[in-house]
């Protein structure tokens, strides 16, 4: 089974308006990405993943913030409304700020409702990851079986501090929460290493791969890295929809050792790549249920 674990909800139900359309530049340096996306558009970028995980970000401002347009009342409720029409392929992630006084109020609604885990990116929504109001929610999260997909590592967003992204933070989140189950997205590129020491001690801490792709050398280091940790089991797919999809995901990390050629560098093992491809996300997450 292919679980691809990081996606945004698509803005639009039906086919985006020309008039509504958004493109943003910053994502990839190969391409725009468009921001703005049905979820037939969605469906199509997905169709290589048997299921997916979902989900906005709770922030006031989505755009400036994220560069992705949503409306922020609809945070949660879009995310609902979108498993529900295929619950057998999707998993909804809530989102909320802990910062905000009614923070698990928000939180239960939202389960009520059917999303199963949380995505938090302290970056955007301007919180500390390690204060004391974002403790108390992540250990009712770990209370409640509730996994934490964390944004983690660089961001084109000006405003969005980079010093709530490191994945250190996360191993201090780790250790105060050792049943705290967490995906520490994008690898925390660049710094992937951090990343790879912080997952290989924690057994509930895992990284998504999305993106790192983009950046061949960062791919191959990253994905390096945790062959020599003996960590590439704790490595999750991801796609980061819009900015790419399944397949191109997927492409993109059996790539990983294409820049080596006429070098003496060690290689990434081919079958390691596939294990990740076809990772228990799931059982990981405590989904599965
Ligand atoms: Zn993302």
């Amino acid at each position: 089974m292919i679980v691809d674990v990081h996606s945004h909800t698509p803005t639009h139900r039906d086919a985006v308006p020309p008039g509504e359309r958004r493109v943003y530049s910053n994502w990839r340096t190969d391409r725009d990405v468009t921001t703005t996306n049905s979820w037939a558009d969605y469906d199509r970028e997905m169709a290589a993943a048997d299921v997916t995980i979902v989900f906005n970000i709770a922030v006031d401002d989505p755009e400036p913030m994220t560069g992705l347009p949503y409306l922020p009342e609809r945070t949660n409720d879009a995310t609902a409304e979108f498993v529900a029409a295929d619950p057998a392929r999707r998993i909804g992630f809530l989102s909320v700020n802990p910062l905000w006084d009614n923070v698990f109020e928000e939180t239960e609604r939202c389960r009520e409702l059917g999303l199963r885990g949380v995505k938090l990116g302290p970056n955007y929504q301007d919180f500390d990851p390690l204060g004391e109001r974002a403790l108390a929610f992540y250990a009712h999260c770990e209370q409640e079986g509730l996994p934490i997909l964390f944004h983690a590592g660089a961001s084109p967003m000006r405003h969005a501090p980079l010093r709530y992204t490191h994945p250190l933070v996360f191993d201090e989140v780790a250790l105060r929460f050792p049943e705290l189950r967490m995906v520490l997205a994008h690898m925390g590129h660049p710094w992937s290493t951090d990343t790879v020491v912080t997952i290989r001690k924690h057994p509930h801490v895992y990284a998504d791969v999305s993106s790192i792709y983009l950046r061949p050398w960062v791919c191959y280091q990253s994905l390096l890295a945790a062959h020599e940790w003996g960590c590439t089991d704790k490595l999750l797919l991801g796609s980061d929809f819009p900015i790419a999809g399944t397949a191109e995901a997927m492409a993109g990390i059996r790539r990983v050792n294409d820049i080596l050629d006429g070098t003496a560098l060690p290689r990434v093992p081919l079958e390691e790549v596939e294990r990740i491809i076809h990772a228990d996300a799931l059982g990981a997450l405590g989904l599965d249920r």
